[in-house]
């Protein structure tokens, strides 16, 4: 495809990044063209993921926990952070989501409310992906109200014990350290878990249709026994795991729209090469309409994507701006992705294009890191001062 004929050149998005951002973004697809994007159908299809040697692929150049400063991690902006995450998400949501949860949930809580101790060990060896980290709040009955979690933590001689069951928990089964959150005397707090500890396991869970190039697991804790200084001293209650979802959140607002660029190019080509009725499915106004209103969305998301990525690097987002952006862009993303769908026809159900495996997966993006609803009532709290959560 020519450049004038790209739908973001369309409004020429490229002109509001600068070089670094552009650099970032060419090492990222670089990465995914080469080691991702030609075995994502056969990983889609078996439902399995070479989690570890793509984490120290990306752990090389610098993709983990990227955003965050010192322990190795390397300290961009967060633009250029959304940049990765688009181009990590043009190959699948399940890659950009082991480098999310990676990240901006497991590394990025450690980083914010973590000892000194904490950081030392573990934010280095998760930077170059030699660790795998993943973030327990949802539970089997506390998904989108995690006040509601049982996962319990109480003191005895000294020591913390643990009990619980965690659900749907990204990179759970392979993780090496696992960040979970528990109800304790004091509210609700985080605890920097090893996975080799007695009492924890992290069975997969299987039969996907979703995120299928993605280790989910469910976390299983009994008796698990942490010294003191496991607990993340510096948070207490919800406001700990909600400032790490607030970080992922953010990298799903440019990470959908990577999904829906991937599909709307397959479409462009696909339409363009596709003879029916005697020409190009491409030259019917009828086709012309779905690309135009495309374009349009996901134009319309790179501009809020980047808004929202230059407050965030001046230090001024807020939480309910990011759930404008997860709102909006993800939901576009899925109706693009649907939209595409149709234009490849029959061949649009198969694994030979990436289509319909971006929409199953948006699936769980639509869901995961706040369900649209949540967002939704987030806004109408910001808007009304009202909370109809509960
Ligand atoms: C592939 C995948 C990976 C995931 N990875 C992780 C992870 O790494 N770590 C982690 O902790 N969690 C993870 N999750 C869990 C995810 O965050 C939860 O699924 C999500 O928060 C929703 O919770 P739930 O599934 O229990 O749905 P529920 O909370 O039961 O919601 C069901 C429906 O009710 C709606 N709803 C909820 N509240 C209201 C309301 N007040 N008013 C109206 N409607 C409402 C929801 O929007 C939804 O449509 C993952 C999920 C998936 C699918």
């Amino acid at each position: 495809m020519s450049d004038a004929t790209h739908p973001l050149a369309l409004l020429d998005v490229d002109s509001l990044l600068v070089d670094e951002e552009k650099a970032i973004r060419a090492t990222v697809r670089e990465l995914v063209d080469a080691q991702v994007r030609p075995h994502l159908a056969q990983w889609y299809d078996e439902g399995s993921l070479p989690a570890r040697e793509l984490a120290l692929e990306m752990g090389k150049v610098g993709l983990l926990g990227m955003h965050l400063t010192g322990y190795g991690c390397a300290g961009t902006s967060a633009t250029s952070y959304g940049l990765a995450c688009l181009e990590l998400e043009a190959g699948d949501s399940g890659i950009r989501s082991l480098v999310s949860v990676q990240g901006s949930l497991a590394m990025f809580a450690i980083w914010k409310h973590g000892s000194e101790e904490q950081k030392e060990e573990w934010l280095p060896r998760m930077a170059t992906g030699e660790a795998i980290g993943c973030f327990g709040l949802t539970e089997p009955d506390a998904g989108s109200d995690p006040a509601a979690m049982r996962t319990r933590a109480r003191k005895e001689a000294g020591d913390w014990v643990l009990d619980g069951t965690k659900m749907w928990i990204t990179n759970g089964s392979i993780a090496d350290v696992a960040v979970v959150w528990a109800r304790t005397d004091e509210g609700i707090k985080g605890f920097v878990v090893p996975t080799d500890s007695p009492g924890f396991s992290a069975p997969e869970i299987k039969r996907k249709l979703s995120l299928r190039a993605s280790v989910t697991s469910e976390l299983v804790l009994e008796g698990v026994r942490l010294p003191a200084d496991a607990v993340l001293p510096e948070v207490t209650g919800l406001r700990g795991p909600l400032s790490c979802l607030t970080e992922a959140r953010f990298g799903i607002v440019f990470g959908s729209l990577g999904a829906a660029r991937d599909c709307l190019e397959t479409a462009l080509r696909y339409s363009a090469e596709r003879e029916i009725f005697g020409r190009s499915l491409a030259s019917f106004q009828l086709t012309q309409a779905k690309l135009a209103d495309m374009t349009l969305e996901l134009g319309k998301g790179m501009l809020l994507a980047l808004h929202l990525g230059r407050l965030k690097d001046d230090g001024r987002i807020t939480a309910a701006q990011v759930s404008m952006g997860k709102l909006n862009n993800v939901r576009e993303a899925i109706a693009i992705a649907r939209e595409c769908r149709t234009i490849l026809g029959a061949a649009g159900i198969t694994l030979e294009h990436p289509v319909m495996r971006h929409a199953n997966n948006l699936e769980s993006v639509l869901t995961y890191e706040g369900t649209s609803e949540v967002h939704q009532l987030v806004i109408g709290n910001a808007l009304t001062g009202e909370s109809a959560f509960r």
